[in-house]
């Protein structure tokens, strides 16, 4: 399938990663359903796609709930066609000690980040099995290669995106749909600000030394392997785990 055929729904895209995927997906020539819990980032990452020859529709829902994930999807199908291209980005997290997460906070971790790309790609998929072309991929996180402390929900929840991901790659590999993950590392976005400006994480030179490539990684780093897994080329590549991260986690 040609780039300029495919469209692609990308979660989360209103800061971050989403917004560098939906950015580059478009000047790959896909159009992009671009869509986040809130209104306004999403709004103006859409109007800097189309302002720049690309085609962008903004679209607000909370991944966690069915009725407006269909909702969502049903107007990008309306407005821009069949989603080929599925990336589940959108995540929350927060830093909790083990012994002191509660219910709400287990459950409102997994919801998102876990439950979020079951439903959106459960509403997706018959799109991609009518044209029996498809490709899913998932944003899980080094937390769930190396561990995370304080972060056991956190690291739960992207580890079971990676197993969802080897699994439905198993149904779906002789429809012609490819699912794959991606693994950041610590990429400059938002979320890693917040962290690092409530003192969560130690500061960045201090973490990054580390590092066999010691700097944080950058959004549009995570949206070049993106754009390979949606790419036409990467169409025997299915299962896998790609670690964007500057070589801390295999
Ligand atoms: P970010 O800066 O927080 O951006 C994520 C976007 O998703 C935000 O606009 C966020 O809104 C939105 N979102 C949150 N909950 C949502 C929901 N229920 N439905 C729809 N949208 C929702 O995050 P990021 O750093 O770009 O991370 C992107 C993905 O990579 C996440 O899955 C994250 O867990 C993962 N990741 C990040 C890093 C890192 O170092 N940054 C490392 C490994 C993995 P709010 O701002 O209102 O929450």
């Amino acid at each position: 399938m040609s780039e300029t055929r495919k469209i692609a729904l990308v979660t989360g895209a209103g800061v971050g990663m989403g917004e560098a995927i939906s950015r580059r997906l478009a000047e790959d020539g896909m159009a992009v359903g671009v869509l986040d819990i809130n209104a306004e980032p999403v709004a103006s990452v859409a109007q800097a796609i189309n302002s720049a020859g690309g085609r962008a529709l903004p679209v607000v829902a909370d991944v966690s709930d069915r009725d407006q994930v269909e909702k969502a999807v049903q107007t990008i199908r309306e407005s821009l066609g069949p989603i080929t291209v599925l990336v589940n980005n959108a995540g929350v997290e927060n830093f909790t000690a083990f012994a002191e997460i509660d219910d709400v906070n287990w459950d409102r971790i997994l919801a998102v980040n876990l439950k979020g790309a079951y439903l959106v790609t459960q509403t997706v998929l018959p799109d991609m099995l009518e044209l029996a072309w498809g490709r899913i991929i998932n944003i899980s996180s080094f937390g769930a290669q190396i561990g995370a402390p304080n972060m056991v929900h956190y690291s739960a929840s992207k580890g079971g995106l990676i197993s969802m991901t080897r699994s439905l790659a198993q149904e779906l590999g002789s429809r012609g749909i490819t699912v794959n993950s991606i693994a950041p590392g610590f990429i400059d976005t938002p979320m890693a600000r917040r962290a690092i400006a409530g003192n969560k994480l130690p500061p960045v030179d201090e973490l990054v030394r580390a590092y066999p490539i010691p700097r944080m990684g950058r959004p549009e780093e995570v949206a070049a392997a993106c754009a390979y897994f949606a790419s036409e080329e990467a169409g025997y590549v299915t299962a896998q785990l790609l670690g964007v991260n500057g070589g801390t986690a295999v």
